[in-house]
C-alpha cells in the first residue's frame, strides 16, 4: 500500500491537471472552429449569392446610379483594410454592398469578407469615424472568423459539410444566409470586434473610438436594438470600453468629417 502521503500527492496533481486541461478547454471550445480558411471563402461566396437573389429580405442598392455612395464606403473599408493590422486583408473578398432599409439599424458581415451596411444605419449615424467604427467592427468579425466559430455551434459538422462541398440544399443556405444576417455573437466576440475596430483606425486621420458613436446614439433611443446589441445589454460598458482602448493605444486622429458625412446621406434620399 501506498503511504498516505503519497496518495494525497497524487490526487493533487490529478486535481491540477484536471483544472488545467479545464482551463485550456475552455479556451479551445471558445476559438473552435470546423472551418477552414477555404471553407470561409466558399460559404461565403455561397450565401452572399443567396442574399443578392432574394431582393424582398436584402434589397441591394445598386451601384448603379449610387456611385458616388458606394465610393465613399468603398474608400472607407479600404482605409480600414490597408491598416495593415486586418487579417485575411489580401485574401478575402472583402465586398461592401448597401441594403436599401432605411428601417433596421443594422450593418453584418458573412464569413470570407462580404459585408453588408443598411442605410437606416448610414442615415442614423452623424459622421464618418462612426461609420468607420461600425464596418471596423464587422470586418473584424469576418478577418477573426466569429461566424464559422458561431456555425460550428449552431449546425455541427454534417450540415456545414453539404454545404462545402456543394451538395447543395438549398433551403439549408437560405436559412444560414438568414442566420447570418441576424447572428448573434458571444460577448466576447463583440467586446473582440469592438477592440479590433479601435486597433484598425488607430493610426488613421479618424477618431479611432468611432464605434463608440454608434452606442452613445442608439443609449439615447429606445425600441428594439439591433441583433449585433441584443447579446450585450449594456452599451454604456462598450463606450467605455471603445473608448478606453482607444486611450490605451494613444490614437491621435480626431477627425469626424462630418460635412463629407452629410453629403453622403443626402444622396441617399
Ligand atoms: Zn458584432
Amino acid at each position: 500500500m501506498l503511504p498516505k502521503k503519497i496518495i494525497l500527492l497524487r490526487f493533487a496533481i490529478a486535481i491540477m491537471v484536471l483544472f488545467s486541461f479545464d482551463l485550456s478547454a475552455q479556451k479551445w471550445l471558445r476559438n473552435f472552429n470546423l472551418f477552414t480558411i477555404e471553407d470561409d471563402k466558399a460559404i461565403g461566396l455561397q450565401v452572399s449569392k443567396e442574399i443578392e437573389s432574394n431582393p424582398a429580405k436584402f434589397p441591394i442598392l445598386p451601384e448603379k446610379g449610387n456611385e458616388e455612395v458606394y465610393k465613399y464606403v468603398h474608400g472607407l473599408t479600404n482605409k480600414l483594410l490597408q491598416s495593415g493590422k486586418v487579417a485575411h486583408a489580401k485574401d478575402f473578398a472583402w465586398q461592401v454592398k448597401i441594403i436599401k432599409d432605411d428601417k433596421t439599424l443594422n450593418a453584418f458581415a458573412v464569413p470570407g469578407g462580404y459585408l453588408y451596411v443598411y442605410t437606416g444605419l448610414i442615415k442614423f449615424l452623424d459622421s464618418e469615424d462612426q461609420l468607420a467604427g461600425v464596418m471596423g467592427h464587422e470586418i473584424a468579425h469576418a478577418a477573426l472568423r466569429h461566424s464559422t466559430k458561431q456555425m460550428t455551434k449552431l449546425y455541427g459538422l454534417d450540415a456545414i459539410r453539404q454545404l462545402v462541398t456543394g451538395r447543395k440544399d438549398a433551403k439549408m443556405v437560405e436559412q444560414m444566409a438568414l442566420s447570418l444576417a441576424s447572428m448573434k455573437f458571444s460577448r466576447k466576440h463583440e467586446a473582440e470586434a469592438d477592440d479590433h475596430s479601435v486597433h484598425y483606425l488607430c493610426g488613421s486621420n479618424l477618431n479611432a473610438a468611432g464605434a463608440a458613436g454608434f452606442f452613445k446614439k442608439i443609449k439615447g433611443k429606445g425600441g428594439t436594438p439591433p441583433a449585433f446589441l441584443s447579446t450585450h445589454p449594456d452599451p454604456g460598458n462598450r463606450v467605455k470600453d471603445i473608448e478606453y482602448k482607444a486611450q490605451e493605444l494613444n490614437c491621435r486622429g480626431d477627425d469626424s468629417n462630418r460635412a463629407a458625412y452629410d453629403k453622403i446621406k443626402k444622396l441617399l434620399k
